[in-house]
């Protein structure tokens, strides 16, 4: 067992893999290895990836990959609720918490591009509300806000 301070990032990385190909097998899918090095780059890259920029990284390790493959696979993830798209930056992004459908709100800084993954049961009953209001059948429950984040704001939570 490694100490806790001694944990490589890597090896939190091969951690969360683990995870999700367990819920892949649950759902009857597989993780191949094109979807594995998919999940690897946004797990590593910490922040939302483009579908360009996913390629770029991917091309680096595998000259076959294609955009037409890697839209192929992060369409997958997302139907799998592994991955979200963040619409207002084209971008894409792992699920904070990938056990079952949920509605999320994203808050997103404007200056580090850093994602918080939201969950608040009173936000997406208002959006349900509004749609219902305005004659909307919502078929996407997700909300994107932009701001600028703690860190980015100079201020950190006391410990
Ligand atoms: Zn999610
Ligand atoms: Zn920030």
């Amino acid at each position: 067992m490694p100490k806790a301070h001694n944990v490589r990032p890597a090896s939190a990385l091969e951690r969360t893999l683990h995870r999700l190909e367990d819920l892949c097998r649950e759902r009857g899918q597989r993780l191949t290895r094109p979807r594995r090095a998919v999940l690897a780059k946004l797990l590593s890259a910490r922040r939302p990836l483009s579908a360009y920029e996913l390629l770029d990284l991917l091309r680096s390790e595998d000259g076959r990959s294609t955009a037409a493959s890697v839209y192929r696979t992060l369409d997958f993830l997302m139907a799998l609720g592994i991955v979200h798209r963040l619409e207002s930056t084209r971008s894409f992004v792992l699920c904070e918490h990938p056990d079952g459908p949920h509605w999320v709100q994203f808050l997103i800084c404007r200056r580090c591009g850093q994602v918080v993954e939201a969950e608040d049961e009173r936000v997406a009953a208002a959006t349900e509300r509004l749609g219902q209001r305005l004659g909307f059948a919502l078929d996407q429950h997700i909300v994107e806000l932009t701001g600028v984040c703690e860190s980015c704001r100079g201020s950190r939570a006391p410990h």
